[in-house]
């Protein structure tokens, strides 16, 4: 029997839908974020990185690489197993502490990811809590949707950031014991959930709340606790989770809350038992990390100016930026095809690398350029930046904002209100 058709239909079926990825072979410099090589067909190139998800630049900063290097010299360089087998190294217990903190919770429990942490945190709080219903809103990651399915209980979706929708829901779930998830910032929109008024809900209907804050934590609030602290909210929230792989730069992730429900989760969760550790070195550069930016306000400064910055040259150059109030900037391209060959043209002739966002990720026809500004990323990097998209829209003839202003209106009043999700039964 031949197997190697199946794989090779599949990826011919990506091609065609225009859906292959390809990833650019790029070495970061860590002295000088956000630059970097580019290993291109034609050898390596400089390149300046504008889409990176370390959005502070803490993946470089001394403290956290010099915390990672001296764990790493005195610990070794793995975990040793999983923590069932090695123990609690002292690095990840001085880590949990930390990020408890951050959250103003009784506990917290590190995973090797913030995917592992919503796929089998969300799933094993809502296996332990007897006929728990789970609702998610539409636009939730990838990572949340598999916890929710693994959780195997009766889910609804409400439209996206929808109170009226989440409220409708809530009523007709009546008594249940019922767990909302969702998101701060919603990282392909740039928009933000209005926590209080879902946590107000939730207290009138019973819900238990999990607040995804991935794309928040470092970079809200004063002391980078996320959005929830930003708006004074973080102890109305049950599960606060979050990521140690982007504003914090380095690798994991996390959840906190009650004592009780961390301590279950880590007696039950398959995807924390069953797999080796986040080892010390790393534990101890995210600690540094989220020390540093609990005290230090220069990076979140830093970065909203720079976003500022580069979202009014955008805007003084007619390019279609979504009007987002975080610091993710998406740039409509609206063409799967269209957005590859910005991306590529941007690469190989202007030395900026954002790459192409597509289907499944979006949907399709608001196929986009993903920028994120950092601190480091200069007045003359981002003059360089709209110089360089400006020539590529007008090379591809891509729509300008006015164009697309008007093309999403007409396809606003085609489409009519977006439809009642019906509720689906085991996750
Ligand atoms: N949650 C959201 C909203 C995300 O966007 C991502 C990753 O991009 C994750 C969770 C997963 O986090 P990690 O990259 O740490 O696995």
């Amino acid at each position: 029997m031949n197997y190697d058709h199946f794989f090779t239909d599949a990826i011919d079926a990506l091609r065609k839908e225009r859906r292959y990825r390809t990833f650019a072979q790029i070495e970061r410099d860590a002295s000088h974020f956000p630059r970097a090589v580019w290993h291109s067909p034609g050898g390596p190139r400089d390149i300046v990185v504008w889409c990176s998800n370390d959005y502070l630049g803490m993946g470089s900063h001394p403290d956290v690489v010099n915390a990672m290097c001296e764990t790493a010299r005195a610990r070794g360089a793995g975990a040793g197993g999983t923590r069932n087998i090695s123990g609690n190294s002292h690095e990840i217990v001085m880590l949990e502490r930390e990020l408890a903190d951050l959250h103003g919770k009784e506990a917290g429990l590190v995973f090797t990811s913030g995917y592992i942490s919503n796929a089998t945190g969300i799933s094993t709080i809502v296996k332990l809590i007897p006929d728990c219903v789970v609702i998610s809103d539409e636009l939730n990651h990838n990572s949340m949707i598999e916890g929710v399915r693994q959780g195997g209980r009766q889910k609804f979706i409400f439209r996206h950031n929808d109170l009226e929708h989440l409220e409708e829901i809530l009523k007709t779930i009546g008594d249940r014991p019922k767990l909302i998830a969702f998101e701060s910032v919603y990282s392909m929109d740039g928009d933000i959930a209005p926590i209080k008024e879902i946590c107000d809900l939730a207290e009138r209907y019973g819900a238990m709340t999990y607040l995804d804050e991935v794309h928040a934590v470092g970079m809200y609030g004063a002391r980078g606790g996320g959005v929830a602290e930003r708006d004074g909210v973080m102890d109305r929230v049950d599960v606060i989770e979050g990521t140690l792989g982007k504003a914090f730069g380095v690798i994991g992730g996390y959840i906190t809350g009650k004592r009780a429900m961390i301590d279950a989760v880590r007696s039950y969760a398959p995807g924390f038992i069953f797999t080796t550790a986040l080892p010390p070195a790393i534990s101890a550069a995210a600690t540094a990390s989220v020390r540093h930016l609990k005290a230090s306000q220069s990076e979140r400064e830093g970065q909203r100016a720079q976003v500022t910055k580069t979202k009014a040259a955008l805007a003084a150059a007619g390019l279609p930026q979504m009007d987002t109030p975080t610091h993710i900037i998406p740039v409509m391209v609206g063409d799967a095809k269209a957005c590859k060959m910005a991306s590529d043209l941007l690469l190989a002739e202007y030395g900026i690398y954002i790459q192409p966002i597509n289907y499944p990720t979006v949907p399709r026809g608001t196929e986009r350029l993903r920028i994120t500004p950092t601190p480091f990323h200069d007045d003359a990097l981002i003059a360089h930046l709209v110089q360089a998209l400006s020539d590529v829209w007008e090379r591809l003839e891509l729509p300008y904002a006015d164009r697309m202003a008007k093309e999403s209106k007409s396809r606003r009043v085609a489409l009519g209100p977006a439809p009642i999700p019906v509720p689906v039964a085991g996750g």
